[in-house]
């Protein structure tokens, strides 16, 4: 036995009104855990007694009063040692000014994990949610763990909780009630924690209705004083069979309890007598064989009611139980329900996944907490598929535990399920179309997070539109929902249609107006013959191909003239530009070149390139200077007045190969309100080393701003803009 008081170096005073609380938890953990488990045990009541030292509990009592029940609770299941240090350690980083880094040198890094798992679910409360949503909350607190133990803690926390309920205030008293009922019980009658369950139920049950309660309560007291006598006569009865056949047993009369007589009342809508007057016993002998050859036993006792046993140890539950079950016609005609089963299968039944952590393995440590989990998901399906029952297995517990889906809050707290996976732009398509198709950024928890941002179960998500705002291209390469897709390309589609449009409308009048025409003055009928002998139904698909770079403009205004009284003269032909002015909003249809990366107050030139629009060159790009002769491709094109918009450009800077030259340059970049896309590296000798931006700038004269900054820096030698 260890006795935390007699060790030496304890730091406790001999009076310590926790010592017994720690006494007993110790002694629990001695008839499972090795001595040296039990020292950190020990380690980590002294951490959090000390953390919490000073503060109290609603009820008056010292706060460590609360992480030790919580830790107690855990070790009646048996969890393993980092689970019992978690449930001391709970409350530390939520509660006290302990930081989780901290718990990883005292504790290591499982525990430390365990403990801010636990913190990030008490963030999570279901305050004023919808009661419709109770089952998308669950769905979300199992998401948000990736070790179960964090849910084992969090479920013993909450019965601690529920224990010293009586002293909250009545309306906080239901409101915990209630979630207890609709989250946590089901939870816990998912991973099969039954013993816990039902006295989560009955608590909050006792809480939420005590008036139902206590009638009820009342009743079963009366009821049970006059079964009282039969009881004990069933139970030494079946001993006594049971042993006449050689079968070694353990005997009890059980209750139901008061919860699930409600809820059968309610359900079956049958009435208190109905459900109340029947009597139930539980049978464990010591093996699968004794279980079959003890319900003959009784069989053969007392008769069985036809079309009520139960065999769930050939065809389990979902959650794992095993056990036979039938229901016997009992002395003077009343019903006995009967549960056969072996011990294993008994503790099963109490704490369902809890009987599966230690189980099976010699050294706790080396079996990850996650891959613990699979595996009793593992057992439990192997038996389920034997049975041939694996279906309502799969569904249920499976998809519970192992989610496909994140579940995230909207900021008026309702519940959204998303693909996991999803980013923060499916978010805002899956709250509407027309939010997807004018979202500009994004708040996630409140703080700003780029509209790529892979979305995490339980943040709460805002999304910031601007009517003017428009889908980007790009963000097909990270959306994941069919939804936000097909909006997208939808919106793209459409929007490339408008400005190929306007663009043809553009590039057919500047050649036009080479003959001193503009399309205002093309005769119709002119207009309907060139559409017929091409094979388009409208003169707006013509714009649109002109637009779209599929067919020439010269060439489609020397038809429409043609066929009139003027003849192009050859002249006329070359001097086919005015210029096209480029305005930085024309859209999909007009792009500017990767090679060069021209930007506003560059000498340009354009290409029209089938399918793809316009594409802008810097003048001396090398791309260029190959394909000059292909006059007609070709258009003269300048920069307007005012280009608006940002537009991508490259420099390359050659620096010293120091420690923190990168971020220093990359500040300062950013400081003079420049985007960086890219950066890329090459190192050439250990002492120089030459780094290429790609940065966003809205003119040549940012840009001037920006590389002066650059060579300011004194560890650089040289910037240069990069060439096409
Ligand atoms: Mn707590």
């Amino acid at each position: 036995m260890v006795d935390v008081a007699n060790s030496t170096n304890t730091g406790l005073s001999a009076g310590d009104p926790t010592r017994f609380l720690v006494n007993d938890l110790c002694a629990l953990l001695e008839t499972y855990l090795e001595p040296e488990q039990i020292r950190r045990v020990e380690r980590a009541y002294l951490f959090s007694a000390q953390a919490h030292q000073g503060q109290k509990r609603l009820t008056g009592e010292p706060y460590i009063y609360h992480p030790l029940a919580v830790a107690q609770t855990m070790a009646e299941m048996r969890m393993d040692a980092d689970s019992i240090i978690a449930g001391i350690l709970h409350d530390v980083i939520e509660d006290t000014p302990t930081a989780k880094e901290q718990l990883v040198i005292e504790f290591g890094q499982d525990v430390a994990d365990l403990v801010d798992g636990v913190s990030k679910l008490t963030h999570l409360t279901s305050e004023s949610r919808a009661e419709a949503q109770a089952e998308n909350f669950r769905k979300m607190m199992l998401a948000m763990v990736n070790d179960l133990r964090v849910i084992m803690v969090k479920l013993a926390d909450r019965l601690h909780n529920m224990r010293t309920l009586r002293i909250m205030p009545p309306e906080k008293r239901r409101r915990i009630a209630r979630e207890t009922l609709e989250i946590y019980a089901p939870i816990a009658l998912r991973l099969g924690m039954n013993t816990l369950r039902v006295e989560l139920e009955q608590l909050g049950f006792e809480a939420l209705y005590p008036n139902r309660y206590r009638m009820l309560d009342n009743a079963v007291k009366r009821s049970r004083g006059n079964r009282k006598e039969l009881l004990q006569k069933i139970e030494a009865t079946i001993t006594g069979r049971l042993q006449a056949a050689g079968i070694e047993s353990r005997v009890f009369g059980r209750e139901k309890s008061l919860y699930s007589i409600y809820r059968k009342m309610r359900q079956k809508r049958l009435s208190f007598k109905e459900v109340f007057d029947v009597f139930a016993m539980r049978m464990i002998v010591k093996d699968v064989d004794t279980c079959y050859r003890a319900l003959g036993v009784i069989h053969n006792l007392y008769k069985p009611v036809p079309g009520r046993f139960k065999d769930y140890i050939a065809i389990p539950k979902a959650n794992g139980y095993q056990s036979l079950h039938t229901v016997l016609f009992g002395p003077h005609g009343i019903p006995i329900e009967a549960q056969i089963r072996t011990e294993e299968m008994d503790r099963v039944a109490q704490v369902g996944i809890a009987a599966h952590w230690l189980y099976k393995t010699g050294d706790n440590s080396s079996i990850k907490a996650q891959t613990r989990a699979h595996q009793w998901l593992k057992d439990v399906l192997e038996i389920q598929q034997s049975a041939g029952n694996s279906q309502e297995f799969l569904e249920g517990v499976k998809a519970d535990l192992f989610p496909d889906e994140v579940f995230v809050f909207t900021p008026a707290g309702e519940i959204r399920q998303l693909p996991r996976g999803a980013t923060a732009v499916d978010y805002a398509y899956s709250v509407h179309s027309d939010v997807g198709n004018t979202c500009v950024a994004v708040k996630i928890d409140r703080r700003l997070a780029p509209l790529s941002t892979v979305l995490q179960s339980g943040q709460t998500v805002e999304v910031i539109t601007a009517p003017s705002a428009r889908p980007n291209p790009t963000w097909l390469n990270f959306v994941v929902t069919a939804k936000a897709r097909a909006n997208i390309r939808h919106f793209l589609k459409n929007q490339q249609h408008e400005e190929a449009i306007r663009l043809g409308q553009r590039l057919l009048g500047r050649a036009l107006a080479s003959y001193d025409l503009d399309i205002g003055s093309i005769d119709k009928t002119q207009i309907g013959s060139l559409l017929k002998d091409i094979g388009l139904d409208s003169f707006e698909a013509l714009l649109k191909d002109i637009g779209l770079g599929n067919r020439m403009a010269q060439l489609v205004a020397r038809r429409l003239v043609d066929s009139g009284d003027k003849p192009l003269t050859s002249e006329r032909a070359s001097a086919a530009g005015m210029p096209l002015a480029i305005l930085g909003t024309e859209g999909m249809v007009v792009s500017f070149a990767k090679c060069c990366h021209p930007i506003p107050g560059d000498p340009i030139v354009g290409l029209m390139s089938a399918g793809r629009g316009l594409v802008i060159h810097r003048d001396a790009c090398h791309n260029v200077t190959p394909h000059r002769d292909k006059l007609d491709k070709w258009i003269q094109v300048f920069w307007s007045q005012e280009p608006v918009g940002e537009f991508t450009t490259g420099i390359r800077v050659q620096s010293a190969n120091q420690r923190g030259v990168l971020a220093a340059l990359a500040s300062k970049i950013s400081d003079e309100g420049s985007n960086i896309e890219n950066v890329s590296f090459e190192e050439r000798d250990g002492i120089t080393t030459t780094i290429t931006f790609l940065l966003t700038v809205n003119s040549r004269r940012h840009l001037a701003r920006i590389m002066r900054v650059i060579r300011s820096t004194p560890e650089v030698y040289r910037v240069q803009r990069t060439r096409g």
